[in-house]
């Protein structure tokens, strides 16, 4: 059993529920962080929601998401870099200092071409996100994405291009969905915590079998990942920020929440 000053929720966990409510449920119920998710932020003064959030005595983790830089189509990337540097300014306001980057990749070209672009696109951002003072995380995402959410998945593919990229605030999202089958992870954690690049740590748990590969994330301790070994790696790895519970479940979302709430609360206590 744990307390819960290193849990952190992410809006999205739990969708049906407005910023506002789901500050002041995480914080009623002891959770200490919030990950904010940008479609939370619709209507809404970014300042605003970052005050009420620190007034609940919660703290902003990190802003979900950036990213999705490839395309063939050079007026679509320029959009993206747009739109990036539109997140910039939202954690900015927010008082984020992470942006989570959902990197890209589009079908109509190689994988190595959107790897590419990629790297551009966050070396086109990093300036004006070091400006802001927020850092960038590039989070690998599992192959099965690998069509059209994310030319990077595996740890090494986004430790590499950290060292391509080379720059401070530019670092890597660790999430147990997307990294739990690789025989390398734990190496390449160990690898992205001697630079320093280990920025964030996300978790849920995998389904068995899991009936919808974007929605049907489990709660941590119904699926099949080792989720205390990946904690483990990357705090020996030198990372001492939050753990994020991230899940995306229509079943999850069509329950009452409050006690949905609990059950996550339960879940991290004995299973992270
Ligand atoms: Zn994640």
């Amino acid at each position: 059993m744990q307390d819960l000053d290193k849990l952190c929720i992410h809006t999205v966990t739990t969708k049906p529920w407005s910023v506002e409510i789901a500050v002041e449920n995480y914080a009623r119920c002891g959770v200490s962080g919030i990950t904010v998710w940008r479609d939370a932020l619709a209507n809404r003064d970014p300042a605003t929601v970052g005050r009420s959030i620190r007034d609940a005595g919660l703290q902003v983790v990190s802003l979900c998401r950036g990213g999705f830089f490839p395309s063939v189509d050079a007026n679509a990337r320029a959009r993206a870099l747009e739109d990036n540097l539109c997140a910039i300014d939202e954690a900015a306001a927010l008082g984020a200092p992470l942006i989570v980057l959902v990197c890209g990749a589009d079908p109509g070209q190689p994988l190595a071409d959107s790897r590419a672009q990629i790297a551009e696109g966050i070396l086109a951002a990093a300036g004006r996100a070091r400006e802001a003072g927020v850092k960038l995380a590039i989070e690998p995402l599992h192959p099965m994405y690998a069509d059209a959410k994310s030319a990077v998945n595996t740890m090494q593919s986004a430790n590499d291009m950290c060292d391509q990229i080379d720059l401070p605030n530019v670092g890597v999202a660790v999430d147990v969905y997307h990294i739990w089958w690789d025989p390398n992870a734990i190496g390449e954690i160990a690898r992205c915590g001697a630079a320093e690049r280990i920025f964030a740590f996300h978790v849920c748990d995998w389904r068995v079998p899991t009936r919808d590969f974007l929605l049907d994330r489990a709660l941590m301790g119904e699926g099949c990942i080792d989720i205390p070994h990946f904690r483990n790696a990357v705090e020996q790895a030198g990372f001492t920020g939050f753990n994020e519970v991230e899940i995306f479940s229509t079943h999850y979302w069509s329950t009452d929440q409050s006690s949905y709430l609990q059950k996550i609360i339960q879940a991290y206590k004995e299973h992270v």
